[in-house]
């Protein structure tokens, strides 16, 4: 079997087992690692090579695959992540630092459940990242924290390892006096970031290695011994015994809720009909056999399929060529033509897919982002999108 033909197995039986489902977005001030993390995760979970990996191709070096004509879809990629024992369906949305952002996160933040905040070792928290962290509470998202370019701390800065820590729990309390700020209650229900218990990692995406106090107790590998070997530049050893992708989706798998737990709590959130209809009960347990309830979070054009709508599926299962309605459209009917997930970076084919996913229908003519889809003539739209562009207010 090829190892693409494994990976499409592999994918599939994933998702429909929503307990082994993160759906993740990675957001960051502008500058402070995001890209260069996304790709090295990738390619470190085997999803496309890793010599391509900071180069932002996304795409699998694979000639038949290149032949087939595949389109690379780089703001959506899935990856396959082994956990204690147990495999991981890892989706992540990517959230692009331009001008624009504001409303890509929003929309990314919709998605997803979890978010992994990146934050510069060197320059501390910028005003982009109380703007994302604001984001993703408000949506009910939870995060962890990466704390990015400690090699510069180390080599640039020059700081001894006393130091380095030091600098390291400021960044760790500043976000924290963030959360707290934000919103009081999601802080002492255990939102609250704390490196013993492992919401925090620390690293360099640049140099593929990271760490965090569950990992260090695992590999046996100390703060002392990174802080040394990166100091005497050994990058490639660091990334053998604490390896980016390992350390990084260890936390997310360990520490961001599943769909079913999410939903539970965001469907509260993000949708305000009566939460005792069917299509209210059935979000609120990521229930299969509910009716379909999808919120388009993005449409792309793909030169082979046409328009693409991207987005989470809260309730049912989408089908290859059944009806939905695009509320708000005067009860026309939609057909699904394709419907599919990522793998790596490619969209893939299948028959069906359930809630908890992040789902690449084609066939919603009427849709556009925003759109609530639904299986029934008529259900309450979910909260449309609203972005905050500036911090409404500043923790000192
Ligand atoms: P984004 O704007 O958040 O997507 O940031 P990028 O991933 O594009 O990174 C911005 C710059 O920082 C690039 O020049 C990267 O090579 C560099 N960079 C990213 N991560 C690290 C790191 O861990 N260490 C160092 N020294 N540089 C990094």
């Amino acid at each position: 079997m090829t190892r693409r033909k494994k990976m499409v197995e592999r994918v599939t039986e994933l998702m429909d087992k929503p307990q082994r489902i993160r759906n993740i977005g990675i957001v960051a001030h502008i500058d402070h690692g995001k890209t260069t993390l996304s790709d090295n995760l990738l390619a470190g979970a085997g999803m496309i090579s890793e010599e391509l990996a900071g180069h932002q191709l996304f795409m699998d070096s694979d000639a038949e695959e290149q032949a087939r004509g595949i389109t690379i879809d780089a703001s959506n990629v899935s990856m396959v992540h082994e956990y204690g024992g147990e495999e991981y369906l890892i989706n992540m949305i990517d959230t692009p630092g331009h001008v624009d952002f504001g409303g890509d996160v929003t929309r990314a933040m919709r998605a997803v459940d979890g978010a992994v905040v990146v934050v510069d070792a060197v320059e501390g928290t910028m005003p982009q990242t109380e703007t994302v962290l604001r984001q993703a509470l408000k949506e009910g998202v939870k995060p962890v924290l990466f704390i990015n370019k400690v090699d510069r701390l180390i080599n640039e800065i020059k700081v001894d390892s006393t130091e380095m820590q030091i600098r390291l729990g400021r960044v760790i309390d500043k976000v924290n006096k963030l959360i707290k700020g934000m919103n009081e209650k999601m802080y002492n229900d255990g939102w609250k970031l704390d490196a013993a218990k492992g919401t925090v990692a620390f690293g360099s995406a640049l140099y593929n290695w990271a760490v965090s106090v569950p990992y260090m107790k695992k590999s046996g590998v100390n703060f002392q011994e990174v802080y040394d070997r990166c100091r005497a530049g050994e990058m490639k050893a660091l990334a053998k015994s604490s390896p980016l992708a390992e350390v990084l989706l260890d936390m997310v798998v360990k520490h961001l809720p599943d769909p079913i737990d999410a939903q539970d709590r965001r469907v509260h959130i993000i949708w305000h009909g009566d939460y005792e209809s069917e299509v209210g009960k059935s979000m609120i347990n990521c229930d299969p056999n509910g009716p379909i309830a999808m919120m388009v979070t993005d449409i792309s054009f793909d030169p082979h399929a046409g328009e693409v709508a991207t987005g989470r599926l809260f309730s049912g299962t989408l089908r290859r060529g059944g009806e939905v309605y695009i509320s708000g459209t005067a009860g026309k009917s939609n057909r699904l033509q394709q419907v599919g997930i990522f793998m790596g970076p490619e969209r893939i084919e299948v028959e069906s897919l359930c809630a908890g996913n992040i789902a690449a229908v084609t066939g919603l003519r009427d849709a556009i982002v925003g759109s609530t889809v639904t299986s029934l003539m008529e259900m309450t739209p979910f909260e449309s999108l609203q972005h905050y562009s500036e911090p409404v207010m500043t923790v000192a």
